[in-house]
């Protein structure tokens, strides 16, 4: 631990492009212009690593929402997208992913500064992943189609019947501050590709790489209204993109909480909405491990990204023969994962997100200690002016404690011991949610048994929060509703039409 009490955590000169970012006047990207809002309200934009405002971003008012939403409007009724070759619409995605690529490492160091996470691996996960969210999806736009169907009830010859696959219209895109330009390009690529046109609301807390994001819009060509960048609050703006009666899909990543208030919402006017929730995924680690080679992969699951992920492995439920060897293990990776300023090339953990996430992050591990936890590591916040939490072991836990049952989104695991594999499944089921869960096993037959048992979205074998654009991706449960990604992603944004005509 005492590399942790010598680490600087000063944070490191921004670059020249990013401080070009920062100094930008807020304005929201509405047509494929740069336009002011209505009014005069801004949010500041703090960097997490040292707690300072370094920029502003305009909190669109509801005028603001609706011009952007007329603009998409508009833009989809003329299908000045839709209607264009596919080819067209494949290329001119692909031109944005050039572009995002030949700007990946100021992407990267502004998803740092932004969010707190640690430029490298801005720079290893974030912009690469958003990258090939775009690029997949690109080549669905000219592969949706329909079917030829012959009815069943009347003879052939009589009808011709088939289907045909539309975009589902203008879409409202709501997302988190945990990956932001990842997040947002997750969400618009299967939009863009299916014909739709967007307006996307980054998180208030993250929407520097959004912005920036918007200036490669019109550079790939994109007709102006097709997609329409503008921030502000969740509250305000989010709620004004939810409700509006322009709008005919709602897609949102984000709390619980919010997705059961935004699917709500949504109802009035029949949206249609995909939710991407929260987890409290479970990782077992069965006997036969190799438990040298299983406790860093095990604490990355849960220390990745500072516990700030969807899917965090925030459950260790180890079986009691391996379980002291294994949180051994996994207290040994203190020094890889102290946290340090988001801009030192040595972090491979960062800030927390904001001063009231940073509290709330504390305030479970304070209440587990109440309720009668044991540290095993961690457990306290280092010195610093930024928003940094150590990477935190619970032990003698009990499923009733609001450390095991709630999603703390920090870096903070609790650690459970357990005997056989029936066990063990109704543990891990033993949740609202069901999002994620890893599997550590050499034994094939025990990995196949417990994936078919575990009631979650996705289930990972010997590694944890992989994700890929070719693989849906989504929760059972309060973790979602819908899928993304792979093609079930580009599904939830066409309308299916049947046609029948009498011959
Ligand atoms: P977190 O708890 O991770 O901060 P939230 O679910 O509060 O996440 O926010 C995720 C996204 O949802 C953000 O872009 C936020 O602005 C937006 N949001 C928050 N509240 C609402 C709301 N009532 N309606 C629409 N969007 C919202």
């Amino acid at each position: 631990m005492n590399e942790m009490t010598t680490i600087s955590r000063e944070q490191r000169p921004y670059s020249e492009a990013a401080k070009k970012a920062l100094s930008r006047k807020p304005a929201l990207f509405i047509n494929n212009e740069w336009v002011a809002s209505s009014h005069d309200a801004t949010i500041p934009v703090e960097d997490p690593s040292c707690g300072k405002e370094v920029s502003r971003i305009v909190d669109a008012s509801d005028k603001d929402v609706d011009r952007a939403v007329a603009a998409a409007r508009a833009a989809f009724d003329d299908g000045r997208w839709s209607n264009l070759p596919p080819m067209v619409r494949d290329r001119t995605m692909h031109r944005l992913a050039d572009l995002l690529e030949a700007h990946a490492d100021e992407f990267a160091e502004l998803e740092a500064i932004d969010n707190g996470k640690p430029k490298g691996m801005a720079g290893a996960v974030d912009i690469p992943g958003a990258i090939s969210q775009i690029r997949f999806m690109a080549g669905w736009a000219s592969k949706v189609g329909g079917e030829t169907t012959a009815p069943y009830t009347m003879p052939a010859g009589t009808v011709f019947s088939y289907t045909v696959k539309e975009p589902v219209g203008v879409c409202a895109q709501i997302v988190p501050w945990n990956f932001p330009l990842l997040m947002a390009c997750l969400k618009i690529a299967p939009a863009l590709a299916a014909g739709c046109t967007i307006v996307l609301k980054p998180a208030e807390q993250t929407s520097l790489t959004a912005l920036r994001l918007a200036d490669l819009v019109a550079e790939a060509g994109f007709p102006a209204g097709v997609l329409n960048i503008i921030t502000g609050n969740g509250h305000t703006a989010g709620d004004r993109m939810v409700k509006h009666p322009d709008v005919d899909k709602v897609a949102f990543t984000g709390s619980t909480e919010i997705g059961k208030l935004i699917n709500k919402n949504a109802t009035d006017t029949m949206k249609r909405v995909t939710l991407e929730l929260g987890g409290k995924s479970p990782v077992v680690v069965m006997p036969d491990v190799d438990v040298a080679a299983t406790a860093p992969g095990v604490a990355g699951a849960i220390f990745f990204n500072a516990g700030q992920v969807c899917v965090a492995g925030s459950r260790l439920y180890a079986h009691r023969s391996v379980f002291d060897k294994v949180v051994e293990g996994m207290a040994e990776t203190a020094p890889f994962w102290a946290p340090r300023a988001s801009l030192d090339p040595e972090a491979h953990m960062g800030a927390i997100i904001s001063k009231e996430q940073h509290d709330k992050v504390m305030g479970y591990i304070e209440a587990g200690k109440r309720d009668g936890a044991s540290v095993a590591m961690g457990g306290d916040a280092p010195s610093g002016n930024g928003y940094f939490v150590n990477p935190t072991i619970l032990v003698d836990v009990n499923p009733q404690m609001s450390v095991v049952r709630e999603e703390i989104f920090g870096p903070v695991v609790v650690a459970q011991r357990f005997d056989d594999l029936d066990e063990v499944a109704k543990s891990a089921n033993d949740t609202a949610f069901g999002l994620g869960a890893g599997i550590w096993t050499k034994d094939v037959a025990t990995m196949h048994k417990l994936a078919a048992k575990i009631k979650s979205g996705t289930v990972w074998g010997n590694c944890h929060a992989m994700i890929d654009t070719a693989l849906p991706f989504g929760g059972y449960k309060e973790s979602g509703i819908g899928r993304e990604q792979g093609k079930a992603g580009i599904d939830a944004y066409l309308e299916t039409k049947t046609v029948i005509i009498q011959l």
